[in-house]
């Protein structure tokens, strides 16, 4: 017997239907055995007296007429009878399935599962269970051609040829006893035929601590090796050219911007290679700390690079940059470049009459070679891959790395979740900042917004009106700024400069658009979610959101971000007619705060609104079972012990860890 046969081997499993489970990631009898329900449906029986109207349960009674099935329109049919429970008696409707007919005789118990209709005192039959069916029912994720039943089949045919005898425990011995934790073959047949619920949750809890202790084996690992790195950089800076560069400022730095550049100029100084995570809300002034970290590298003597994501990015980093720093030689680097202009900024970069570099994935191209390259930052991190982030960083040699991030999450998760770095957060704005005033208005208000903007306009305010999300299509979006675009037109006519901007337009259009919105010679840009995180225009103070409620709390805060970047009053302004109480929920948070930290919070604690506040974006790998936030204790805990044991340097010659340190060769996360 081998768990890792193709699933075609399985018995009463054709070929054909092996195939289609290829769809779900199933190709090995091992890969079905793992492949656990999402959830749980409760079939615990209820009294009609315990049901809310619309609710989904099951009810037992006595059959108590016979059924009768009435035809109607083409294909139609309805079966019905009636079922008592303890003296009320309850009309039951089973939709085109004559065929239940059969299983309904007088005077039989029967259990039902089926929607309760309050009104009418009555069920639309979902399903009729079997009396010794248990309480519980497996959910799980399906596709096309494969349905729940052929599932929940395939796995049953599994363990009843007694596959799971030959599924390995992948967790050291001393581990399942520290914690109580299920074998590892129980714990799977329990996730997909418990006794009883207390049995599955003692399931989950084994296989998320199993999933979430192997990500953070992996962390601690890549952390170790780093660390370990003697042949890091020290850069020897020069301290007083960087605190007279920050003296030289308009502002003074906030305590968490010096705290962060602190961490960062005393990894840049010790010989351990630096791999740091600088986290900080929008317009928190991120930037200007990567640029004096630039700067210091340069007072030792060495290259710094920046690589953002966007071409318009970039531009704008150059700028500030050059603005910065206008007695160092400054280059930039984007594919977009013209040929000559790039080979020119080449020659410069290699012989090292360069000093800082910005540019977007042009950085990592072969065809670039770097003089003496001693630091390099990413912005908005998440946007690169760890390959991509790994191939600059051989760019040098072995260069300190910083990578920011825009995306608020609370300070505990990010240092769990990002265990192989270390992380400064920059968790407090610039003093004098007015926050934004954020309103949620219903679409029938639109008239009274315009003409509120009208007055905008003649004030010189600009303002960014961002279309509506139609799920991920392209097409639509556009159909939809563009309709919207003309609709202002018509509005305003000749009283405002309206533009637009959009995910199609070339990179060369959508700048030039924006550097004339910077410049004052647009009023209105209309535009799809294509403006960047990070860019900057500190006069546009106000932005529109229209059908607002189909972003998610993360989208929209970073959406808000785009102004409030002056010392100018700003405006939010959300248009939505929600339907569902979370969209209305995420409507009432963004206007009672503009901290992205908070926000965060707030949004793990609503849950189920479908959106976990920016953890997608955060890069952070998504597990089968095992949730980041509401497993978060687990996940801690098994940071813990993944670094008590990585700690000891000769933990893999540990017979204990031995099984581990298999798993973890096969998994390719040791080498
Ligand atoms: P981020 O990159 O975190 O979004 P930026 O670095 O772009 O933020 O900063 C936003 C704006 O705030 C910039 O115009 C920057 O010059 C300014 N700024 C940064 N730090 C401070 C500070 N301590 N006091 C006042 N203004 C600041
Ligand atoms: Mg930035």
């Amino acid at each position: 017997m081998n768990l890792q046969a193709p699933l075609a081997q399985l018995k009463g499993l054709g070929p054909k239907s092996a195939e289609k489970f290829h769809k779900l990631g199933i190709y090995t009898i091992e890969d079905l055995v793992l492949y656990y329900p999402f959830r749980y449906e409760d079939f615990k029986v209820k009294s009609i007296f315990d049901l809310l109207d619309g609710e989904k349960a099951v009810i037992t009674g006595t059959v108590v007429t016979p059924a009768n099935v009435h035809y109607y329109g083409f294909k139609r049919n309805r079966l019905s009878f009636k079922l008592k429970q303890g003296e009320a008696v309850i009309a039951i409707s089973f939709f085109n399935q004559p065929y239940l007919k059969d299983k309904i005789e007088l005077g039989k118990e029967m259990a039902i599962f089926g929607k309760w209709d309050q009104a009418k005192s009555s069920m639309v039959g979902i399903k009729i269970l079997i009396q010794a069916e248990a309480d519980m029912q497996p959910v799980y994720h399906v596709a096309q051609g494969i349905s729940q039943s052929a599932v929940i089949k395939a796995i049953k045919s599994a363990f009843d040829a007694g596959y799971i005898r030959e599924l390995p425990e992948n967790l050291p011995g001393i581990l399942l006893e520290k914690y109580h934790l299920l074998d590892r073959q129980t714990a799977a047949r329990a996730m997909h035929f418990p006794k009883d619920l207390a049995e599955y949750q003692q399931a989950l809890r084994r296989i998320k601590f199993e999933e979430l202790f192997y990500f953070q084996m992996h962390l601690q690992i890549l952390r170790a090796e780093n660390r370990s790195q003697t042949n890091g950089l020290a850069i020897s800076y020069q301290k007083s050219k960087v605190t007279e560069k920050i003296q030289s400022l308009s502002f003074s730095l906030t305590n968490a911007q010096q705290q962060s550049l602190d961490d960062i100029l005393s990894d840049m100084q010790s010989g351990a290679h630096m791999n740091r995570l600088l986290q900080g809300d929008v317009g928190s002034g991120k930037t200007i700390i990567a640029s004096l970290a630039m700067y210091a590298a340069y007072t030792g003597g060495l290259q710094a690079a920046l690589m953002v994501p966007t071409e318009i990015l970039a531009e704008q980093h150059y700028d500030s940059l050059r603005a910065l720093f206008p007695e160092l030689s400054i280059s930039l680097l984007t594919s977009g470049m013209k040929a000559a202009v790039k080979q020119a900024a080449l020659s410069a970069i290699a012989d090292g009459s360069v000093d800082m570099i910005v540019g977007t994935h042009a950085l990592i191209q072969e065809s670039v070679n770097y003089h003496k390259l001693g630091l390099v930052i990413t912005d908005e991190q998440h946007r690169f891959g760890v390959k991509q982030r790994q191939l600059f960083r051989e760019k040098g040699e072995n260069p300190d790395v910083l990578m920011m991030s825009a995306t608020p999450i609370p300070r505990t998760l990010a240092i769990t979740a990002f265990g192989e770095m270390d992380v400064s957060v920059i968790d407090e704005l610039p003093a004098g900042r007015k926050p934004i005033i954020t309103r949620w208005v219903k679409h029938e208000q639109l008239d009274r917004v315009f003409s509120w903007l009208s007055q905008q306009v003649k004030q010189k305010a600009q303002i960014y009106i961002i279309s509506p999300l139609i799920e991920e299509s392209e097409t639509l979006d556009l159909k939809n700024a563009v309709a919207l675009e003309e609709e202002i037109k018509a509005y305003f006519a000749a009283s405002a400069h309206v533009a637009l901007m959009h995910g199609r337009m070339e990179n060369e259009e959508k700048e030039a658009i924006m550097q004339a919105f910077k410049k004052g010679k647009i009023d209105i840009l209309v535009s799809t979610t294509v403006i960047e995180v990070g860019v900057n225009v500190p006069n546009a103070t106000i932005m529109i959101i229209m059908d607002a409620d189909r972003f998610g709390l993360s989208q929209l805060h970073q959406l808000r971000g785009r102004v409030g970047r002056g010392d100018k009053q700003s405006y939010a302004i959300l248009v939505a007619n929600p339907k569902t109480n979370a969209g209305k929920k995420r409507m009432q948070i963004m206007t009672k705060t503009t901290d992205g930290f908070l926000l965060a919070e707030e949004d793990l604690k609503m849950r189920g609104s479908g959106e976990i506040f920016g953890i997608r974006q955060s890069g952070i790998p998504e597990f089968q079972v095992a949730d980041i936030v509401e497993d978060y204790p687990i996940l801690e805990e098994a940071r813990k012990v993944a670094a008590q044991i990585v700690t000891d340097k000769d933990w893999r010659k540990d017979k204990r860890w031995n099984a581990l340190v298999q798993n973890l060769k096969q998994k390719e996360i040791l080498d």
